[in-house]
């Protein structure tokens, strides 16, 4: 087919994440990625800018990803999980559970489903159906996900009704992260953490669990808050006999500087989701991690996927975790940092922007008013990179495989698309 082809049956059939059909927003046929390059239709090479939404880490097509996928399937694509088992899932689940202090392992096919998996295990663990979150979160788009979701820029009043109403405090400040004119990080608000303490206080003898992205609030909002208010939930939590679930989904995999979110606080939750760079952005795989003593209480878990820990999965995920171990990441998203605090400078004084905040590889650009995403678009691609606006943000979280110039290069169109704000 050639790209005219494909838009045009493109239009005819396909959804796109949240669009009509066809979708109202230009859609780009990608003939293939390689590198941190997505090549298009008509032959232009654009930075892939999302890391294809936090997940494509090591960059696309990779040599050694390629090998494990291939290897994989040579001997075996898939096979039922229940009853039956493999060395890819077991040699992923006994990793995890390395990295991450927590024994029992459930592989989930999406981070949604992971979200779900672990709100079914706070539940059967407790005996309680309540969950406290903090507004400006995002969790997924399965019903008990995005009950979790902000009740205001989530999907609430969609589905009023059918979402179960959970207790949302307020949203944490987003003072934590570089700030091109600041000279220091905030330190934590007293008052917040009051606010916070009063909330789970209220509500604890009903609560199953407290779920909060740790650190950073993706999809809700890129917005960064300190550690202080992770920590203190980990008190409260304690002191309450309640579960806490860290959704790393898109910190986890060092994206914020720490191997995980939940490390810039130095706590260990009760139960924690990871996925989107779990399999380097190749295959949908997620999972929901913990601890023994919580796995020992639920007993049996329900809840079971037909695609269970798929072995091609699990395979370029075992992978993509070996890359990972070896390629220097702590120092590749440092200098990310570096260079999106450098190269996104000169925004904070553009007009229509509220504020620019950069942590590990994640650098965002805020502005006053919701943005025209296509136009936006136009400018960054221009300039040879891909991004994907949304509300009120411009942002990136490219490959750690980027070089120095691919960053500058991302930094550059970002800082050219607000000049049409
Ligand atoms: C993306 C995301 C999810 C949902 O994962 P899917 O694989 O898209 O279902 C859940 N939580 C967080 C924090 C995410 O960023």
């Amino acid at each position: 087919m050639d790209a005219g082809e494909v838009l045009r049956l493109d239009r005819e059939h396909v959804w796109h994440p949240y669009t009509a059909v066809p979708s109202g927003t230009p859609v780009h046929v990608v003939r293939r990625a390689g590198g941190v390059r997505i090549t298009l239709g008509d032959g232009r090479e654009l930075i892939d800018g999302m890391a294809s939404w936090w997940a494509a880490i090591h960059g696309h097509n990779h040599p050694r990803l390629n090998r494990a996928a291939r290897d994989q399937i040579d001997d075996m694509a898939h096979v039922m999980f229940g009853g039956l088992t493999h060395e890819p899932a077991v040699r992923l689940a006994h990793r995890l559970a390395g990295m991450t202090g927590l024994d029992r392992v459930f592989l989930a096919d999406s981070g949604s489903v992971a979200v779900e998996v672990a709100i079914k295990m706070a539940v059967q663990y407790s005996g309680r159906s309540a969950l406290l979150t903090v507004r400006g979160g995002y969790h997924g788009d399965t019903f008990g996900a995005m009950s979790v979701c902000d009740p205001v820029n989530g999907m609430h009043h969609l589905f009023t009704g059918m979402l179960p109403r959970h207790v949302f405090a307020p949203a944490p400040p987003d003072d934590y992260g570089r700030r091109p004119a600041a000279k220091s990080e905030a330190g934590p608000d007293e008052a917040y953490l009051a606010e916070l303490t009063a909330a789970v206080e209220v509500h604890a003898a009903r609560l199953a669990a407290i779920i909060v992205e740790p650190v950073v609030q993706g999809a809700g909002g890129m917005r960064f808050y300190h550690p202080a208010y992770l920590r203190r939930l980990r008190e409260l939590a304690d002191e309450h006999g309640i579960l806490l679930i860290a959704d790393e989904i898109a910190t986890g995999f060092g994206r914020t500087g720490e191997m995980f979110g939940c490390d810039h606080a130095g706590i260990r939750p009760d139960i924690m989701c990871v996925g989107k760079a779990l399999t380097g952005g190749y295959l949908t795989l997620a999972a929901t991690l913990c601890t023994a003593r919580v796995a020992d209480r639920i007993g049996v878990l329900m809840h079971g996927p037909t695609y269970m820990g798929n072995p091609l999965a699990c395979a370029v995920a075992g992978a993509s975790l070996d890359l990972l171990a070896e390629r220097p990441w702590r120092e590749e998203v440092a200098r990310i940092e570096a260079a999106l605090l450098d190269g996104l400078a000169p925004a904070a004084a553009a007009p229509g922007v509220r504020d620019v905040r950069v942590l590990g590889a994640i650098g965002v650009i805020e502005t006053d008013q919701p943005v025209d995403v296509a136009k936006i678009q136009d400018i960054v691609m221009g300039h040879g990179v891909w991004l994907r606006p949304f509300g009120r943000l411009i942002y990136t979280m490219p490959p750690y495989a980027c070089t120095p110039d691919d960053v500058a290069r991302i930094a550059d169109a970002m800082v050219a698309a607000t000049a049409a704000l």
